[in-house]
């Protein structure tokens, strides 16, 4: 299975419109960060994508997605959600389904209600038919499992992602501020975790790098990517500061270090 981060960007994308910035006027092209999404191939040909942002056009240009099983929404929020229409050239031949938990599917049915009614003819609609998810799903050799975790006070979902034959999971928390403790029993050590952290200082709604840190390090996950990131920071300071937390906790063996756009993950089959 290979991960392709299509975004690793907060809800208004870094450089933000109308800041001049250090951060969004830097030339390294890690600190360029679209909405935040994930990509996912499967070894067996499974296409399946983690959130649908208003860069989703770009985003799958740029990562060459040219069909799509199913997509799995974290919420319902803008940054998450409002490039699905585009999702329509990839569901031209069948409809796909694009599963949330109630909250998510009920915005989604409000937002997107053109989808769902009888329009002219001519006009391109996505083909989706959205599904509450209410446990683990398969999708070819691919688990989904999702992780209730809170965003502030909504409910929302993390995904976790299995392989049939590749040791470990990849999981996929975004837009959290906390866990609860079923869902850590539910994540169990993953091999890699791509977790989302707004900067340094604290927010209400989502962790900030060393919540996320130690949250990964409770976890024992094994690559640690931090994701949803603002302006605050360079990439390379982000770095750095991975570095320090881990020296300062004494973690050996395992790797901690700020997601960016177009990086490629692999867990390999054994
Ligand atoms: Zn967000
Ligand atoms: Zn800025
Ligand atoms: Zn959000």
């Amino acid at each position: 299975m290979r991960l392709n981060i299509l975004g690793s960007g907060t809800s208004n994308g870094v450089p933000s419109i109308g800041c001049d910035c250090p951060v969004c006027r830097s030339a390294d092209f890690r600190d360029q960060r679209m909405r935040a999404s994930l990509y996912v191939m499967g070894a067996g040909g499974e296409r399946l994508v983690i959130d649908t942002g208003p860069e989703f056009r770009l985003q799958a240009i740029r990562a060459g997605i040219t069909r799509l099983d199913a997509v799995f929404l974290t919420h319902p929020h803008a940054d998450h959600l409002h490039g699905l229409d585009d999702i329509r050239a990839l569901t031209w031949e069948s409809p796909i389904p694009v599963y949330g938990n109630e909250h998510t599917i009920a915005e989604l049915k409000e937002r997107f209600s053109y989808i769902f009614r009888q329009t002219q003819p001519g006009g391109g609609k996505p083909h989706i038919f959205p599904e509450t998810v209410t446990g683990t799903l398969h999708i070819g050799r691919l688990t989904v499992t999702p992780i209730p975790v809170k965003h502030g006070v909504l409910d929302i979902l993390g995904w976790k992602i299995a392989e049939e034959g590749a040791p470990g999971a990849a999981v996929y928390l975004t837009d959290t501020n906390a866990i609860p403790a079923l869902s850590l029993g539910l994540i169990n050590r993953p091999e890699i975790l791509i977790i989302g952290a707004l900067r340094a200082e604290p927010h209400p709604t989502h962790f900030s790098f060393d919540e996320a840190l130690e949250t990964a390090a409770g976890i024992q996950a094994r690559r640690v990517y931090l994701t949803h990131l603002a302006h605050n920071n360079y990439h390379t300071a982000i770095e750095k500061y991975c570095l320090t937390f881990r020296k300062k906790r004494g973690l050996t063996g395992i790797f901690m270090g700020p997601a960016y756009d177009g990086l490629e993950l692999e867990l390999t089959p054994s």
